[in-house]
């Protein structure tokens, strides 16, 4: 435990370091010492158990030894990563005086430093420490009475946006945004519900107090942030979202130290402006990562076509939030119609996006004062780009541009005397850092150039004088050196030592060198020097010059970048739909769901690949008449790949994308639902049969009108009744109740014997053929029921011994011929009608008498009571209860 009691044995520079900690409790100290970070104590064994660095010892605290590992800075950012990547923070102690100032306030003076930054998940803007092709969120949640919001911020791109929700949705937002980090008020956390909530994000949470969580404070902060008196122009923020929002503004100021990067102004988005989906059904259909983790496999990485970062990350936050306005899917779908159309522009225009680097992020390491040349180098390189974009997308008049190209050119913008200065400023390459130097280009400015030249002039004189000496002295082999210890010195071997003449001063003898200065050489040097520190510090008061010029244009290189991303994932769209014949899809307003020629776009990709076989095609059609498929077959005939295909070209019709299909038309869906597949949700402790049943109880109970419901093998983690009736139950529910569009497949036959009682129900199944006693899979989808269920010969394909085959078709056989086929047909004749049953209950529950309690409590008017009525309110419910 670190004894941070300061005490006479403790040395000035540890009492400075343990004020520090006390104050960053939470987080690693990396203090500043030299050439490292150091850490000590704790922080030190942890971080060198998770760097798998060693672990030394510095000094005595208390009469122990002080623990301390360090990392060199220059290779900071790579252990940086791994810390925040085991959900550790991180704050960084510079030195904010050279030990030269310290010394002029005392000989034993430690040298000053401050937290400069701290790092956490949510607030990292480094490229190395950042997936290029993904948001980082920094997520706030709030709640104030019965309102629920949760804000969000990409720091390193500066978008803002603040969302009401309920509370029952919240998971499934988070799990569309998939933040970095987690802002949540540590009261809130402390309840049961919400923290079993949060657990899978265990380490992406920052608890805070609560009062970071004010509402008004929030407001005030916002104002402050954007200039304003009012927040109304940016919309109507309720009080949970002003408080999420102001949490969050508040933590990106207490981890940059007061630095801000430049910040949108937040948007408000209505719940409802995207389709829910929850975390289950995202992960079932493997949207933006496969189920073992992987982004190849993943639907994401199947559609990209992106070539820029911006674009790649536009077309992730895309996916996750597919569009419910026809208007603004439309909008989306006529950019890409437009580059479908003209192979040429499609052409000539990647190749302009492929050499746009990532100015978003450039910008944002400029706003918090960490970027340097290369930052500048890319925003140079970025805007420079923004003309040629707009002339490669005009190529036949604006006239013909649809509306979201005409907005996507105009903000694109006029940067022509910014990319000029920058052009003209910068030199061919340029260092990763101000302080190195050399990064302002020959002839940008008179005095640099004078200065340079001193500088350089002097170093030939040296060269010069080398030669000369070793001429006088007569010894060849003299050279002229320099380390950082001596600066420049002579150095000969020792045997020459008598041929030194009286000019040249002694400093140091080494077993085979021995080591002169001369006046001259010190002087040629000081010079050198000089000229070098005054280079280096014009270079940098230019650097912040230019650093200003671009801040000034902010604002403006945000757009263009947004606008250069939004272009970048129309094409990527038309390069795909070209590519693998996708077809523009009609989405409107009705609750129609036709689809013809559907094709399953990752499982297709990997055909494909593998050039094994061809996918089949197939049509899907759920309208009034049949809203529901019960789809039967066997297993691999190719059940689930149908039902996700339907759900994965929805998802791309409403992101605004191309499907692949034929022609799709599909009504807005408001929520997608999907149980697929049996993955154990281990992890939080459940059984696949319980999980099945939470994710089912949960679509049955939210799936409206608008929704669509995918249900895949409902029943199937337990016995065969058991499975049977609940698999059942849950068809009448869908088509009685929730009414929504659903495919359901199953492999219990005998649920289609239900066609006959519910009119929206149709019975399909996956065709297959036998043949010579095999059984051929064609994945085609036909109307009707399967009539069996070839286990017997999936089960030889997959090689069972045939002595069990045969044995297995022996008992078959002679179960058929006991016959119970019209068992179910019976059943379903025999049981009251599912809308029955449901009134009834309904019913029973009205029956109920009320209490004396809940009588009670109806007739209390509760803004009638004074204080002292409610307390003896209290006592008199209490009596009843
Ligand atoms: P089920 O759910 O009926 O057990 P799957 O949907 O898992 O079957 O499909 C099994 C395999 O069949 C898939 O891995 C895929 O390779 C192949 N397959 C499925 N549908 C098609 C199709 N329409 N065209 C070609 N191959 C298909």
């Amino acid at each position: 435990k670190t004894k941070s009691q300061p005490n006479k044995s403790v040395t000035p520079m540890m009492e400075q370091y343990l004020a520090i900690k006390a104050a960053h409790p939470d987080s690693l100290l990396f203090y500043r010492m030299g050439d490292f970070y150091e850490l000590f104590f704790d922080d030190a064994e942890v971080a060198s158990k998770a760097l798998d660095i060693a672990l030394t010892k510095r000094g005595k605290h208390a009469g122990d030894d002080i623990p301390m590992c360090g990392v060199p800075v220059h290779a900071a950012d790579s252990y940086l990563q791994k810390l925040i990547r085991k959900g550790h923070r991180v704050a960084v102690a510079e030195q904010t005086e050279s030990p030269a100032e310290a010394k002029k306030r005392g000989s034993k003076a430690v040298v000053a430093r401050e937290v400069v930054r701290l790092v956490t998940p949510g607030t990292i803007t480094e490229d190395s420490l950042l997936d290029a092709r993904s948001h980082n969120f920094l997520l706030a949640l709030a709640r104030a009475g019965k309102d629920y919001a949760m804000a969000w911020l990409d720091i390193s791109t500066g978008e803002f946006f603040a969302a009401s929700t309920e509370p029952e949705e919240l998971a499934a937002q988070i799990a569309r945004l998939q933040p970095g980090e987690i802002l949540v008020s540590d009261k809130w956390l402390d309840e049961a519900n919400f923290s079993e909530l949060m657990n899978e994000w265990g380490k992406a949470l920052t608890p805070l107090p609560s009062v970071r969580f004010d509402s008004q404070n929030g407001e005030k902060r916002l104002k402050a942030l954007f200039d304003v008196a009012t927040l109304d122009a940016f919309g109507a923020f309720n009080r949970a979202e002003l408080a999420a929002a102001g949490a969050l503004v508040d933590y990106v100021e207490l981890t940059q130290k007061g630095k801000f990067p430049l910040i949108k102004v937040p948007v408000k988005l209505a719940a409802s402006d995207v389709m829910s989906i929850d975390a289950a059904t995202r992960r079932n259909l493997e949207l933006i990562r496969t189920m073992t983790g992987d982004r190849t496999g993943s639907l994401l990485a199947t559609i990209d076509r992106t070539v820029t970062g911006g674009g790649g990350r536009r077309l992730a936050a895309d996916l996750s939030s597919p569009l419910t306005d026809p208007a603004k899917i439309a909008e989306r779908l006529d950019m890409v119609s437009y580059f479908t159309s003209d192979h040429g522009r499609r052409e000539q225009l990647r190749e302009i996006l492929r050499r746009c680097p990532d100015t978003e992020r450039a910008l944002s390491r400029l706003m918090l004062g960490r970027g340097g040349p290369r930052d500048l180098a890319v925003i140079r390189d970025g805007l420079g780009e923004t003309a040629n974009i707009r002339a490669g997308i005009a190529t036949s008049g604006l006239d013909s541009l649809p509306a979201g190209l005409m907005t996507a050119s105009e903000q694109l913008g006029y940067h022509a005397e910014l990319v000029e200065l920058l052009r003209a400023a910068l030199a061919p390459d340029v260092p990763l850092l101000a302080r190195d130097g050399g990064f302002i280009a020959r002839g940008f400015r008179v005095d640099l150039e004078e200065l340079r030249t001193l500088r350089d002039e002097s170093r030939r004189h040296i060269a010069n004088l080398q030669a000369a000496y070793a001429k006088d002295v007569d010894v060849p082999s003299l050279k002229i050196k320099h380390n950082n210890v001596l600066g420049y010195f002579i150095e000969i071997t020792p045997r020459f030592v008598d041929k030194m003449t009286e000019q040249f001063i002694h400093r140091q003898t080494m077993a085979n060198a021995v080591r002169y200065s001369t006046v001259e050489l010190g002087e040629l040097e000081d010079k050198i020097s000089r000229a070098a520190d005054r280079a280096l510090a014009l270079e940098i008061s230019l650097f912040d010059e230019l650093v200003g010029k671009v801040k000034e244009a902010g604002p403006a290189i945000l757009a263009a970048a947004e606008a250069i991303a939004r272009i970048d994932v129309a094409v990527s769209h038309a390069e795909l739909a070209v590519e693998q014949s996708y077809c523009r899809p009609v989405v409107d307003n009705s609750l129609s769901f036709e689809i013809t020629g559907g094709r399953h776009p990752v499982v297709e990709a990997a055909l494909k690949s593998s050039a094994e076989a061809d996918f089949v095609a197939n049509d899907c059609c759920l309208n009034e008449a049949q809203r529901l498929w019960l789809l039967t077959g066997p297993n691999m005939a190719g059940k689930s790949t149908f039902l996700r295909q339907n759900a994965l070209i929805t998802i791309l019709a409403q992101m605004g994308a191309f499907v692949p299909a034929n022609t799709a038309h599909i009504g807005v869906v408001d929520r997608l639902f999907s149980r697929v597949g049996a993955a154990d949700d281990l992890a939080r402790g459940r059984s696949t049969f319980m999980v099945e049943m939470v994710e089912t109880a949960s679509i049955l109970n939210q799936a409206g009108p608008r929704a669509l419901v995918i249900l895949d093998e409902i029943g199937r983690g337990t016995a065969t009744y058991d499975g049977l009736s609940i698999a059942w139950a849950t068809v009448e529910n869908l088509h009685d109740v929730n009414q929504c569009r659903s495919l359901f497949a199953t492999h219990y036959h005998e649920l289609t014997a239900l066609a006959s009682k519910l009119d929206a129900l149709q019975n399909h199944s996956m065709r297959v053929r036998e043949w010579k006693g095999d059984v051929i899979f064609l994945h085609e989808v036909g109307e009707g029921s399967a009539d069996r269920s070839y286990g017997i010969q999936v089960a030889k394909l997959a090689g069972l011994p045939k002595a069990v085959i045969k044995r297995a078709e022996a008992v078959l056989t002679a179960l058929e011929e006991k016959d119970q086929g019209s068992a179910a047909t019976r059943l379903a004749n025999d049981l009251p009608l599912f809308s029955t049953v449901i009134a009834e209950s309904a019913a029973q529950e009205k029956t109920k008498m009320p209490s004396k309690l809940e009588e009670r409590l109806k007739t209390i008017n509760v803004d009638d009571l004074s204080p002292r009525d409610a307390l003896n309110l209290l006592y008199e419910l209490k009596e009843l209860g």
